[in-house]
């Protein structure tokens, strides 16, 4: 039996939810048809949480349910849809504790992070049903002429593909399908191969709210169904939240699809950049958290710190002892815990590589990351000093390490912080405002943020990147946005005809 179901955290043995129905996964792959994926806590990783057989022929059977029940979704108008959206709400909010401890679970975070994760999605629901969200998609008319009306109408686009990272397995994804389904489209959900057990509790919990059948699918599978799904011919649209490099295989196998709604939430190497004039402590406190959530697993987590040559060795000493004195441990435990382990034991292996060959390269290692000597794939704060930073040699570190140079001036600081092909999130700590209001606008990022660090963003605003972070459709309070097209309608009176120049009356 799955550790989730004997947990009770989930009702089914592992299944897609496929047409309104759960339809059960094997235990064991065969090659070509399906592939095995299974998750396991990674502060015990004995204990396996989550396993199956993801099946291939599930991805044709959810594309030909989504489609039929497409036009129903969109005749059933929007007062229809947002009932179905605010039984979801309800639903989200009576289990919020369910959903914590399986994000926990499954991805080591600690409980009160999951905690906040998981109320995030009864807030996404009522923000995006907020008349400030849907008017951006609510159209509007005038009169061409005495006879003539143009509108500005708009229309869902289909079958929306949403795929789903780890690091937030339930609010990431949820903050793509709400606003799709709100505005008309059917969704196939594909939870990250990592999290497969928090995906099924949302088809679950989705099953209870009683979309119509086939309105919200849920299937599960790593990067052969992932690819199957991204390729499909009759899908409409894609909502990605992932890496760079899966982005970038998104958009290979669609360039003969310019029609297709793409939308790309990738990561990021974001800077701090800490001037001079800063309050110190703020700028430490602010910096150590953000570099460190969620053990370094965040996309706005801070990579680079650019810190000014004249308050370099201070800022540097204390960033490393506040590091190195973070509580790890548990995601479950009773200890209040800042951080938890890695999501595997590959992603440990990279961060630990990626700290090896910087210091081959010259990187001063002002506190090691380092392996925890207890079961889990636990990593200690790291701390790394280089001498600039390079775009061409700039790269996504997911995990607890950061890196901090120094910068001689403003001008040498906003240099090195865009010296990255990412574009994500950017932090300026100075104690002047018109400091701020000279560096921010030179500064390559979509979230930018004045004496608060990266990592944390405001579900009110928009959330998104430039550069190798996003294809500017930012999540977040736009995502209304690339859930519907903008269709120009002309509409004359009946009786209103006027015969053009040339035209013979009849
Ligand atoms: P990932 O790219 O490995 O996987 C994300 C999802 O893509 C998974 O569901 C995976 O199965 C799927 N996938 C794999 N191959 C695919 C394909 N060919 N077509 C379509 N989907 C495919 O990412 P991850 O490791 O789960 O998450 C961490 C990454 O996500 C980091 O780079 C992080 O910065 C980024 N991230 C970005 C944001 C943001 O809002 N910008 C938020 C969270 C995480």
């Amino acid at each position: 039996m799955s550790e989730a179901v004997r947990r009770g955290l989930l009702a089914h043995q592992p299944s897609d939810l496929i047409g309104g129905r759960f339809l059960a996964l094997q235990t064991s792959a065969v090659a070509g048809s399906s592939e095995l994926v299974a998750s396991h806590d990674p502060a015990h990783p004995a204990v396996e949480v989550w396993s199956a057989a993801a099946e291939h022929s599930h991805v044709d059977l959810a594309v030909k349910s989504a489609q039929a029940a497409g036009r129903g979704w969109i005749d059933a108008g929007q007062v229809f849809r947002r009932a179905a959206l605010m039984r979801w709400r309800d639903l989200v909010t009576s289990n919020e504790d369910r959903i914590a401890r399986l994000i926990t679970l499954e991805t080591g975070k600690t409980l009160a992070e999951s905690r906040l994760e998981a109320k995030a999605l009864a807030d996404k629901v009522s923000i995006t049903l907020e008349a400030q969200s849907t008017s951006r998609v609510s159209g509007f008319d005038f009169a061409v002429n005495p006879t003539r009306r143009g509108i500005c109408a708009f229309r869902p686009h289909g079958v929306m593909a949403v795929f789903g990272p780890f690091n937030f397995p339930a609010h990431l994804p949820n903050g793509h399908f709400v606003p799709a389904l709100l505005t008309g489209n059917t969704v196939i959900f594909k939870p990250s191969e990592r999290t497969p057990a928090v995906g099924q509790l949302l088809a679950e919990l989705a099953d209870l709210a009683a979309f119509p059948p086939g309105v919200f699918n849920v299937i599960s599978g790593g990067p052969q169904v992932a690819a199957k799904l991204s390729d499909h011919p009759d899908i409409d649209g894609i909502l990605f939240t992932g890496s760079w490099i899966t982005g970038r295989r998104i958009l290979a196998a669609n360039l003969d699809r310019p029609g297709r709604m793409i939308a790309l939430e990738m990561g990021g190497s974001n800077a701090a950049i800490v001037c001079g004039d800063c309050h110190l402590k703020q700028a430490v406190i602010e910096c150590v958290r953000s570099a460190f959530a969620t053990a370094g697993q965040r996309c706005s987590c801070t990579r680079r710190i650019i810190v000014d040559a004249s308050i370099a060795d201070t800022f540097i000493a204390l960033f490393a002892k506040v590091a190195s004195t973070l509580l790890i441990g548990s995601g479950d435990s009773e200890e209040p815990n800042f951080m938890g382990p890695l999501i595997s034991s590959a992603a440990r292996e990279s961060v630990l590589a990626f700290q090896s060959r910087k210091v081959r390269e010259g990187a001063v290692s002002i506190l090691p990351t380092t392996t925890l000597d207890r079961e889990g794939w636990f990593l200690t704060p790291g701390v790394l000093r280089v001498q600039r930073f390079d775009a061409m040699t700039d790269e996504e570190v997911f995990g607890p390490l950061v890196q901090i140079a120094v910068a001689s001036d403003d001008q040498d600081a906003i240099a090195q912080a865009n010296a990255s092909q990412f574009g994500l999130a950017a932090a300026i700590f100075t104690a002047s405002e018109e400091r701020w209001q000279r560096i921010s606008p030179h500064i390559r990022a979509g979230c930018i943020n004045w004496n608060v660090g990266t990592a944390g963003a405001s579900s009110r605003l928009p959330f998104g990147g430039l550069g190798r972070s996003g294809n500017n459709r930012p999540a977040g309070a736009l995502s209304l946005d690339y859930c519907a097209a903008p269709i120009a309608q002309l509409e004359e009176r009946t009786d209103a005809v006027t015969l053009p120049q040339g035209m013979r009356p009849f």
